[in-house]
């Protein structure tokens, strides 16, 4: 590929801006093709259309005319001088590949995905077909960390029905051990994502939180304001029932572009309280975005990865999270993921 080709990045945007002038079923095809071209192409288009015997069709949501109008923006890539701030700063499924590709070590030390959702609130598959899934990625660990109550849209979980997954966590964990493959040396980790209101303070007793290996803290609500949130972050990462506070900014891909802080601080304060900040590797959001994980790493804040995964099939989310980890130069001893499960409950352990 030479340098001057149009990533699918590139292509995503020049056919999501293509799809704002069509109408009906252009105007869906357009946009499917800009989203297939961020998030499901695994390979650049620009490397298909150059091999010899292969074709444009050959990629997800691209048929004959589709492929057309590929092709002429990679003849001729059309400037992006303005891409718009809510859907910049966002890696392609391409380039994430590509970046763990070029680092084969680094996403070895990285055991397993700390945060992922259940059928027990809005996870669409099962707890053994996630941990069948995490085992298959050859995962050590991973954690469940389904909602807590205050997220009702995602029946959240009260303290009642938390004990009951964790004992059906215990259970599950004696039956892995006798699967083939599942016995040496994996461990299931029980958490929660727990929703934070706006003054940082949690909505779970901190007495049924003490039992779990690992505690996200998330906020959910008043997500669109625009005045600066340092002091609710600030709040929120020193709540000290949690370990790590989860998809940071909450922005979303060509949705929501997330709250504003003066970030340096928030992480300072993170790194005080001895927490971590996530980066959530789920295609739309991944948050931390990298100018942020430079933030942070100018801090002493340990990192998180998570898929933010709610169906077996979206545990690959987990590698939007490694590949921005990598591209942002994050020593590996500097995410807790990378270490001895048993370091890794350790820290969670003294965080309260
Ligand atoms: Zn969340």
């Amino acid at each position: 590929m030479s340098d001057a080709a149009a990533t699918n990045a590139h292509i995503a945007e020049v056919l999501a801006r293509a799809a704002e002038a069509e109408e009906g079923h252009r105007r869906r095809a357009l946009e499917r093709a800009a989203r297939a071209a961020m998030f499901v192409w695994v390979e650049e288009a620009a490397d298909v259309a150059e091999a010899a015997g292969r074709s444009l069709t050959e990629l997800t949501g691209v048929g004959p005319w589709l492929a057309g109008n590929i092709e002429s923006i990679l003849a001729d890539p059309p400037g992006l001088e303005d891409l718009p701030e809510i859907r910049r700063g966002f890696l392609s499924l391409a380039e994430a590949r590509a970046a763990m590709a070029a680092a084969p070590e680094f996403v070895a030390a990285v055991g397993g995905d700390l945060q992922m959702h259940t059928l027990e609130t809005d996870g669409k598959s099962t707890l053994e077909e996630m941990v069948a899934g995490c085992l298959a990625r050859g995962y050590r660990f991973n954690a469940i960390t389904d909602h807590s109550k205050g997220l009702k849209i995602a029946h959240g979980m009260s303290e009642e029905r938390l004990l009951m997954q964790g004992e059906e966590i215990r259970r599950f964990r004696s039956e892995i051990a006798g699967w083939d493959g599942g016995g040496a040396g994996y461990r299931l980790l029980h958490g929660i994502e727990m929703n934070l209101e706006t003054d940082g303070s949690g909505d779970m007793d901190p007495d049924s939180l003490a039992q779990l290996d690992v505690v996200l803290g998330a906020f959910h609500s008043a997500l669109r304001l625009e005045e600066d949130q340092t002091d609710r972050y600030v709040a929120g990462v020193r709540n000290p029932t949690i370990d790590v506070l989860a998809h940071p900014t909450t922005r979303r891909f060509g949705g929501r572009l997330g709250l504003r802080a003066e970030w340096a601080t928030v992480f300072a304060a993170a790194a005080d309280a001895g927490h971590a900040v996530e980066i959530d590797g789920t295609p739309a959001r991944q948050d931390l975005p990298i100018e942020l994980i430079h933030i942070a790493l100018e801090t002493d804040a340990l990192f998180s990865l998570g898929s933010d995964a709610h169906h077996v099939n979206e545990l690959h989310f987990f590698d939007y999270a490694v590949a921005a980890a990598i591209l942002a130069g994050v020593p590996p001893e500097r995410i807790v993921n990378t270490w001895p499960v048993d370091d890794l409950l350790g820290w969670t352990r003294s965080n309260g």
